[in-house]
């Protein structure tokens, strides 16, 4: 008996169909593009009927360089024919120290100077979960501070210390001790008073610390996304950011950024808290880092280095091919300036995404920074909430605009509230008429679904 058979006739559907009925109900992305995805290049995905799509998922933000690069596929292909070993554990090998060598200069030099790195793995939610058990060991705390809207994984510890409550509340005995913050969202402001929430959460955060009867003990850490991802693309203020690094350090409470989606240029500036010029304690990485394949690690300041050996072991944290890969995607940022590229094509976006909004009432907000973007769609009919001016969250029309788009050549995400912020994630080396484009799609969607 052949495991494949080779007369066994491969339609699009019968693939579709032979996955669909043996993969889990968990499965995400596969539900909602129905289609079979074989070929890759730049910021383009083809499927097996020949179509074509721009791909602003990127593998939920990856693929900085897009697919199938080909100076990240010729290091590749160049390791795996060289005899280097594949899979290392942790051990020291001469990918690694390339790896390192090239990630330690894209660190910010004061933070670079006393960084220690962690390979965890070897995906992101695995570098939140030794971030949190680094902290704990570290200051002798038990509790945690994170943000509504965040998402920081689907492991124990980081589906804890994530926003969205959909995938919680189903699972009794998350970790505890996990409180959660106001982060600034003006558009649907916590405390209903839009941009001025931004210092009222600072203020809130500042005097909670100082309650010696606030009913929380002081934190092992503070997780935070300087631009939250899957919450909906919202950029945090950079005047918040830089006072939370201010309230965090006086209250001698650790402040891990999570760059997991927002690394490696995605918002125009390497890391996404340098904008705001601060210096955070930790930061975890995964996704581009890689260059396409698994790998993550938590940076930290060395001072917290006081776990034991063996403290976050795991077998693939020694994904050698993902630092190849990731040190050729390193290489490629730096020779083509991608970084500050993105910041243009992310000024490009914004001028023709906001002539958009003002097009489409069902754009109820336009965010972003560099090449990562969200519209949230609303109901133009609903009314508005009487303090904000926002509008009815529409999650059904913002489904219903990512499938136009499919139709029309076009991968794009979704996530926030109620799933009704569209994301655009491309990678960095889209180009400007291709994000002309995408806009140009998005255009005809809004209007095409229009009720
Ligand atoms: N943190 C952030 C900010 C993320 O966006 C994600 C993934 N979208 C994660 C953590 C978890 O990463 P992974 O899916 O690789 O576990």
């Amino acid at each position: 008996m052949t495991i494949i058979m080779d007369e066994e006739i491969r339609t699009t559907e019968s693939m579709y169909e032979f996955v669909r009925t043996r993969e889990s109900r968990a499965r995400t992305y596969a539900d909602r593009f129905h289609r079979v995805f074989e070929r890759g290049s730049g910021a383009r995905l083809f499927d097996t009927e020949g179509r074509e799509y721009l791909d602003c998922l990127a593998v939920a933000g990856t693929l900085a360089l897009g697919h199938n690069h080909p100076y990240v596929a010729k290091a590749v292909g160049r390791f795996l024919e060289s005899g280097a070993v594949q899979q290392a554990l942790d051990l020291t090998t001469p990918a690694k120290h390339d790896f390192l060598k090239a990630l330690y200069a894209c660190l910010p030099t004061g933070f670079a100077e006393h960084a220690r790195v962690q390979f965890c793995g070897p995906t992101g939610a695995d570098a939140v979960e030794a971030a949190l058990k680094l902290f704990k060991t570290a200051t002798g705390r038990r509790t945690v501070f994170s943000f509504s809207g965040a998402y920081h994984g689907m492991t124990n510890g980081a589906l804890a210390l994530t926003g969205n409550l959909s995938a919680k509340q189903e699972v009794a005995g998350l970790m505890a001790d996990v409180h959660f913050l106001p982060y600034p969202y003006s558009y649907r402001c916590p405390f209903g008073i839009g941009p001025a929430g931004a210092q009222t959460s600072l203020e809130y955060i500042n005097r909670l610390l100082s309650d010696p009867e606030s009913g929380i003990s002081k934190p092992a850490a503070l997780i935070v996304e300087a631009v939250q991802g899957e919450g909906g693309v919202i950029p945090a203020p950079l005047d918040w950011l830089r006072g939370l690094r201010e309230i965090t350090a006086a209250h001698d409470v650790p402040m891990i950024v999570d760059e997991v989606q927002t690394g490696f240029g995605r918002t125009g500036h390497m890391f996404a808290f340098e904008a705001a010029g601060i210096e955070p304690d930790a930061v975890l990485l995964s996704k581009a880092i890689g260059g396409g394949y698994p790998l993550s690690v938590v940076l930290y300041h060395e001072k917290y280095d006081r776990w034991q050996a063996g403290a976050h072991a795991g077998t693939f944290r020694g994904n050698q091919m993902a630092m190849v890969a990731g040190t050729a995607v390193m290489e490629v940022l730096f020779e083509q300036d991608l970084v500050e590229a993105a910041k243009d094509k992310g000024e490009f976006l914004r001028a023709a995404l906001t002539d958009l909004a003002l097009k489409h009432p069902e754009v109820g907000d336009l965010r972003g920074r560099g090449l990562m973007w969200g519209l949230e769609i609303v109901d133009p009919r609903s009314e508005r909430d009487a303090r904000l001016g926002s509008r009815r969250a529409d999650g059904v029309r913002a489904r219903a605009i990512q499938q136009r788009c499919l139709d029309l050549g076009l991968i794009l995400e979704t996530g926030g509230r109620h799933g009704a912020v569209v994301r655009l994630l491309p990678p960095l080396i889209i180009s400007f008429s291709e994000l002309a484009r995408v806009v140009s799609i998005l255009d005809r969607a809004l209007t095409e679904t229009a009720a």
